[in-house]
């Protein structure tokens, strides 16, 4: 089991996932990151139209999924 925070998923907060794989991480924060933006939290908010602008790149998502990827797999297992 591994942990990232909301915030070095491209989030806003310190809210902890877990999981064993980055595939099953990403999609708990990105759960919690549509739930704060359904509920209008400012720096949630923010955080998703950062990610809007980095979709409107060609190639900057996968570049950025890559980073995280590599980081969550870099991590020691606990
Ligand atoms: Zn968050």
């Amino acid at each position: 089991m591994k942990a990232m925070t909301c915030k070095e998923l491209g989030g806003a907060c310190d809210e902890k996932f877990e999981a064993y794989t980055f595939e099953e991480i990403a999609k708990k924060s990105k759960y919690h990151g549509m739930q704060m933006f359904a509920q209008g939290e400012p720096a949630h908010v923010e955080a998703m139209e950062n990610m809007k602008k980095l979709m409107a790149e060609p190639g900057a998502v996968d570049k950025w999924m890559d980073e995280r990827r590599t980081a969550f797999e870099a991590m020691p297992e606990n």
